[in-house]
C-alpha cells in the first residue's frame, strides 16, 4: 500500500477526485470520455512519461494505430488499437483517467502521468497508474486479472446466473459484504457500493454467504445496478450516499446509529445499520 498512498497527500483542490476511490461506475465513466475522445481519431502523440515506462518503447509499437474501442470491464480499462494490441489500466485506490481539451490545464500534476494520448483535438491522460500495461488481445483471454473476472454489473446484460454461480462456489463462511467485493463473483461494486447495496436490499453484510438467499444475494445487485448505471452516466460526483462513511449518525431508515468495522482480509471498513439490516 506505501507505493499507492504517498500520493495522497499532494492531491489539490482542482482534484474532482479527492477522497473517491474508483469503482465500476467511475470506470464506465471514463472509458465513454476516454472513447468520445480517441475512437476513430488519429492519435498524434504517444508518451509515457513514468521512469517505470521508460523503456517500453510503447510510442514505437503504437504508432499509427487506430484506437479501435474503449471499453470498462469490471474496475479494468481497455484501450483497443487495431492489430491486436492493447492498454490495459486499473487504477485500484488513487488512479485517474483525465480527458482535456489540447492546452487546457490537467486536473493533476504532469508529474504524476503515466501515459498521455494527444489527437488534433484532446489529451486523455491517465494518472497514478499504479495498473498500465500493453498486452495483446489474446493474452487478455488467458490473463486470469481479466479472464477471471465476475459478470460486470454495469454490463448491458447482467448475467444473474453467472452471479449466483460464482457466490455459491465461495467460501459459505465468508461475509456477503466481503463477498461482493470480490471480483471474480461481481465485477466493479468497491468498497462504497458494497455498503449502500446491502444497505438498500436491508441485508447485514457480516451474514455469511451461506446464510443469504438466491433473491436476496440478487436484490443486492437489483438496487446496485440503477444507482451504478446513473453515477456511470453523470460521473464520479453524483454518487449518492445513505450510510457510506457515515458512522454514528442515524440511519436513515430507522434512525439507529449506523456502525463500522473493517471486514475480510483487505480490512476494508464495511458500514451497515445494526438496526434495520438483518
Ligand atoms: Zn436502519
Amino acid at each position: 500500500m506505501s507505493e499507492l498512498t504517498f500520493q495522497v497527500t499532494s492531491f489539490t483542490c482542482r482534484d474532482r477526485t479527492l477522497g473517491w476511490v474508483p469503482e465500476g461506475d467511475t470506470i464506465h465513466n471514463a472509458a465513454r470520455r476516454v472513447g468520445e475522445a480517441l475512437v476513430g481519431k488519429a492519435i498524434e502523440s504517444i508518451e509515457t512519461p513514468h521512469p517505470r515506462h521508460g523503456r517500453d518503447r510503447w510510442p514505437e509499437w503504437l504508432a499509427g494505430r487506430e484506437v479501435r474501442s474503449v471499453e470498462a470491464l469490471g474496475k479494468h480499462l481497455l484501450v483497443r488499437f487495431d492489430g491486436g494490441l492493447m492498454l490495459h489500466s486499473h487504477l485500484r485506490m488513487t488512479g485517474w483517467w483525465g480527458v482535456y481539451p489540447r492546452g487546457a490545464r490537467w486536473g493533476r500534476s504532469p508529474r504524476r502521468a503515466w501515459l498521455v494520448l494527444r489527437t488534433s483535438e484532446h489529451e486523455v491522460v491517465q494518472f497514478d497508474g499504479p495498473v498500465l500495461e500493453l498486452m495483446t488481445d489474446s493474452r487478455t483471454r488467458v490473463d486470469q486479472r481479466l479472464a477471471g473476472l465476475g459478470p460486470d454489473i454495469l454490463a448491458g446484460e447482467f448475467d444473474r446466473e453467472l452471479f449466483l454461480r460464482r457466490l455459491r462456489e465461495d467460501d459459505p463462511t465468508r461475509g456477503i459484504g466481503d463477498a461482493l467485493l470480490d471480483q471474480r463473483n461481481l465485477a466493479g461494486v468497491g468498497n462504497r457500493w458494497k455498503s449502500e447495496g446491502c444497505f438498500h436490499a436491508g441485508i447485514d453484510p457480516w451474514r455469511p454467504v451461506a446464510a443469504v438467499g438466491d433473491d436476496e444475494a440478487l436484490r443486492v445487485v437489483e438496487e446496485l445496478i440503477p444507482r451504478m448505471r446513473d453515477s456511470a452516466a453523470g460521473g464520479v460526483q453524483t454518487r449518492e450516499r445513505a450510510i457510506f462513511e457515515r458512522a454514528g449518525l442515524p440511519c436513515p431508515r430507522c434512525g439507529a446509529r449506523i456502525s463500522a468495522r473493517g471486514q475480510g482480509d483487505a480490512g476494508r471498513t464495511t458500514y451497515w445499520c445494526p438496526g434495520c439490516q438483518r
